[in-house]
C-alpha cells in the first residue's frame, strides 16, 4: 500500500472560481494565472480547468511549449518576460506574448530583429518596484518598441503591492498611489492589465481592460481576513493523510522533537503520515488546526520530515487509518498559514513532488 496521503484536485472547485472571477472582471479580459505549477495544481489540470478563461499567465516559456503540446489554444502570457534572447524564437513558435520590463529586453528584442509577429506588453513600475519601467519613460519606450519589425504592442501592464482591502491607505504603494502613478503614462488609449487577484476583487478603482486573477482561482481567500466562503470562492486543494499510530500518553509527558508539547491532561496523539517533506509547513505552531472525523484536531508537538502529530484526546472516533484533513474545504489553508506567520500561497506552491496528487469532479 502507498504512503497514506494525498493532495485531491477539484476540478469543478477550479471552474466555480473561473466564473467567480469572470464575473468580477466585468467584461474585461480574463488571465488565469498558472505560475508556479498552477499553485500547486498542476499545470495541465489547470489549463483543462481554465479552458474558459482568455488566456493563460505564466513565467517560463517552457510551461507555454507543455500547454500548447497539450492543445491550448488561446492567448498565452509571460509575466516576467523572457530571460535570455534564446528564448525570442520561442515566443513566436509558440504564440506566447511577453512583457518587457527594461532596457536589456528591449535590446535584445532589436537585437534580433525582424519578426513575423511577437506580440508585446510594456510591464509599468507603478511603485511596487520590481520590475518595469518608469511611467514617464513609458512613451520612448513604447515607440522603440513599434519601431522594431514584426513587433506588435499589446498594451501596458502593471502589479499592485498592496491590493488588500485592509492595507492602510495612507502607507506608501497603496493602490490609489500607484494608480496616480499610472495616469502619467502616456499612451491615453493603451490597452491596460492592472488588476491581480485582490484588485478584481476589491478596488472598484482599478479598471483597465484586463485582470491577471491567480489565487483565487485556486479558492483561497487573497487577503486572510476574509474567508473563501465570504467571497464565494471553493477550496481547490485538499491535502489529506491518515493516522498511522496512536499513542496514550500522561499528563506532563513530552511530544516528538524539541519536546515543545507537553501534555496537559492524559492525552491521547495520533501520528499522522504528513510532515515537512511533504509540504506541511515545520514552522506550524502547536494548535494549528487540522480536522479528523469532522472535528478540529490541533497540531501537538514539531513537525517531523514525514510525520505530524495532533491531540485528539476529545475526539475518540479517531482510529488509525482516519483521515486528517491538513488543509482543504473545512480548514482553510490560510488558517493554517496564519499559525505558521505566512500566507495561504506559499502553503498551495509548496507540496511537494512525493505527494500523489489525483483529482475528482467536486
Ligand atoms: C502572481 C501574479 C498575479 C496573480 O496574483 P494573485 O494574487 O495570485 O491573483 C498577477 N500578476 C502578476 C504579475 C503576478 O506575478
Amino acid at each position: 500500500m502507498p504512503r497514506p496521503i494525498v493532495a485531491t484536485i477539484h476540478m469543478g472547485s477550479l471552474k466555480h472560481n473561473l466564473d467567480v472571477m469572470r464575473k468580477a472582471a466585468h467584461g474585461r479580459t480574463l488571465w488565469a494565472v498558472v505560475k508556479a505549477n498552477a499553485y500547486g495544481h498542476g499545470l495541465l489540470r489547470a489549463a483543462e480547468a481554465f479552458k474558459g478563461a482568455d488566456g493563460l499567465a505564466m513565467i517560463d516559456v517552457s510551461e507555454a511549449r507543455k500547454v500548447r503540446e497539450h492543445g491550448w489554444t488561446k492567448r498565452i502570457l509571460l509575466l516576467e518576460g523572457f530571460f535570455d534572447e534564446t528564448d525570442i524564437p520561442l515566443l513566436e513558435k509558440y504564440d506566447v506574448e511577453t512583457i518587457v520590463h527594461d532596457r536589456r529586453l528591449l535590446a535584445m528584442l532589436q537585437k534580433n530583429a525582424p519578426y513575423k509577429s511577437l506580440k508585446v506588453h510594456i510591464k509599468i513600475n507603478s511603485g511596487m518596484n520590481r520590475l518595469g519601467f518608469h511611467p514617464e519613460e513609458e512613451e520612448t519606450i513604447r515607440q522603440e518598441l513599434q519601431a522594431i519589425e514584426g513587433v506588435q504592442m499589446m498594451g501596458a501592464v502593471t502589479h499592485f503591492a498592496n491590493a488588500e482591502p485592509t492595507y492602510d491607505t495612507e502607507k506608501p504603494a497603496s493602490v490609489n498611489k500607484q494608480l496616480d502613478r499610472m495616469h502619467q503614462i502616456g499612451a491615453k488609449d493603451l490597452s491596460l492589465c492592472m488588476a491581480n487577484s485582490a484588485a478584481t476583487i476589491w478596488q472598484k478603482a482599478v479598471t483597465g481592460d484586463a485582470v491577471r486573477a491567480g489565487v483565487a482561482l485556486y479558492g483561497v481567500s487573497p487577503d486572510s481576513h476574509f474567508t473563501s466562503q465570504e467571497l464565494g470562492l471553493e477550496p481547490a486543494m485538499t491535502l489529506s493523510a491518515k493516522i498511522i499510530a496512536l499513542q496514550n500518553v500522561p499528563a506532563g509527558e513530552a511530544i516528538g522533537y524539541g519536546s515543545r508539547f507537553i501534555t496537559k491532561r492524559d492525552s491521547r496523539i495520533a501520528v499522522v503520515a504528513c510532515g515537512y517533506a511533504d509540504g506541511y509547513p515545520r514552522c506550524a505552531k502547536d494548535g494549528t488546526p487540522t480536522m479528523v472525523e469532522g472535528k478540529i484536531a490541533p497540531l501537538a508537538g514539531a513537525v517531523s520530515m514525514d510525520m505530524l502529530t495532533i491531540d485528539v484526546t476529545d475526539i475518540p472516533e479517531a482510529e488509525v487509518g482516519s483521515t486528517v484533513e491538513l488543509w482543504g474545504k473545512n480548514v482553510s489553508v490560510n488558517e493554517v498559514a496564519k499559525h505558521c506567520g505566512t500566507i495561504g500561497y506559499e502553503l498551495i506552491c509548496a507540496i511537494a513532488l512525493r505527494v500523489p496528487v489525483t483529482q475528482d469532479a467536486n
